[in-house]
C-alpha cells in the first residue's frame, strides 16, 4: 500500500462533457501543465477534476482553500509526538512526492503569501523547498497542479497575483446549455426529464437576476438539491424555495422576484 491509495478514485465519477474540456485537460496533462478551472460555484469544476483523475488513472488530493490557511497547512510541519518532533508532509508535499493531481479548490480564498508556495512547482523548476526541514523535494513526473477560480468573487483584496495567474492554462466553465443541464439534473437527482427541465428554466430566470442584488444565480448544484427534494416527495415550489431561494437571498423583494419566477415556470 502506497501513501496514495486512499486518494485513488475507483469508479467512474459521472461527468457530462459540455464542450472540449476533456480533450483540453488531457492535452495539458501530457506536459503536466498547471490548469486553472475557471467558472461560477456549483457548475461542475470539482466533478470534472474527479472525472479526469479517474480517467487518467491518477490519485487526486483535494484541498479546500480558506483565508486562515497557511503555507504550512499545504507543505507540512513538525509535530510533537512520543518520539519528539516528527515532520508530517502536508497534502501538497504528498502529491509532489508521490505524483498525484493536487486540486486547490477556491484558490483565491487563500492569502497570497500562502499561494506563492506553488510558484516553484508551476514553472520548469518543479521543486518544492521545505524550508523548515531544509529539504528540496523534486516533483514526481506525474505531479500536476489544478486550481479552481471563481471570477465572480474577484475583488482587489481577493484575487490571484498576476505572477500566479500566468503560470496556468485556463479552461472556462459556465452553466451548461439547458438541454445538457436538464440531463445532468435528471440523472444526479433521480427525477424525470420534464421536472428537470422546469428546474432549469427556473434557474435561467434566477441567473438573469444576477447583478440586480443577487451575487450569483442558482447553480447546477442547487438545481440538483431541488431535484433531490422533489424525489423525496416535496412539491416542486417548496423544493425550489428550500434549495434555490432561501439560501441565496434574505432580501424580501428578491425573494418575491424569485418566487414569481418559479410560479411562471410551472
Ligand atoms: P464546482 O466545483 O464548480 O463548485 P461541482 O463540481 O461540485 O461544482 O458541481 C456541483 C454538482 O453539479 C456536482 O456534484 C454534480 O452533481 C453536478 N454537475 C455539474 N456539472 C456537471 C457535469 N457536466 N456532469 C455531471 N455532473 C455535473
Amino acid at each position: 500500500m502506497t501513501n496514495l491509495d486512499a486518494y485513488r478514485i475507483s469508479s467512474e465519477p459521472f461527468y457530462r462533457p459540455v464542450e472540449s474540456e476533456i480533450a483540453l485537460f488531457e492535452a495539458a496533462h501530457k506536459s503536466r501543465m498547471p490548469v486553472m478551472l475557471k467558472g461560477p460555484t456549483g457548475c461542475g469544476k470539482t466533478r470534472f477534476v474527479e472525472h479526469m483523475a479517474w480517467r487518467l488513472g491518477k490519485p487526486l488530493i483535494t484541498v479546500s482553500c480558506h483565508e486562515d490557511m497557511t503555507a504550512s497547512d499545504l507543505v507540512g510541519r513538525y509535530l510533537l509526538d512520543t518520539d519528539g518532533t516528527v515532520w508530517h508532509d502536508g497534502p501538497l508535499t504528498l502529491a509532489v512526492r508521490e505524483g498525484a493531481i493536487c486540486y486547490l479548490d477556491e484558490i483565491v480564498e487563500a492569502r497570497q503569501d500562502t499561494t506563492v508556495v506553488i510558484h516553484s512547482l508551476t514553472d520548469d523548476r518543479r521543486i518544492l523547498p521545505l524550508e523548515k526541514k531544509n529539504e528540496v523535494v523534486r516533483a514526481h513526473p506525474d505531479f500536476q497542479v489544478v486550481i479552481s477560480y471563481n471570477p465572480g468573487y474577484q475583488s482587489v483584496l481577493k484575487d490571484l497575483k498576476e505572477s500566479t495567474k500566468q503560470r496556468f492554462g485556463a479552461i472556462a466553465f459556465g452553466y451548461p446549455s439547458p438541454d445538457i443541464e436538464a440531463e445532468i439534473v435528471a440523472r444526479e437527482a433521480g427525477i424525470d426529464r420534464r421536472t428537470a427541465e422546469v428546474l432549469v428554466r427556473i434557474a435561467e430566470r434566477s441567473r438573469n437576476l444576477k447583478g440586480q442584488g443577487l451575487e450569483e444565480g442558482a447553480s447546477t448544484r442547487m438545481l440538483i438539491n431541488a431535484g433531490l427534494l422533489v424525489a423525496a416527495g416535496i412539491a416542486i415550489e417548496a423544493a425550489c424555495q428550500v434549495a434555490m431561494v432561501v439560501p441565496i437571498t434574505d432580501d424580501p423583494d428578491l425573494r418575491d422576484a424569485l418566487t414569481g419566477a418559479i410560479a411562471a415556470c410551472l
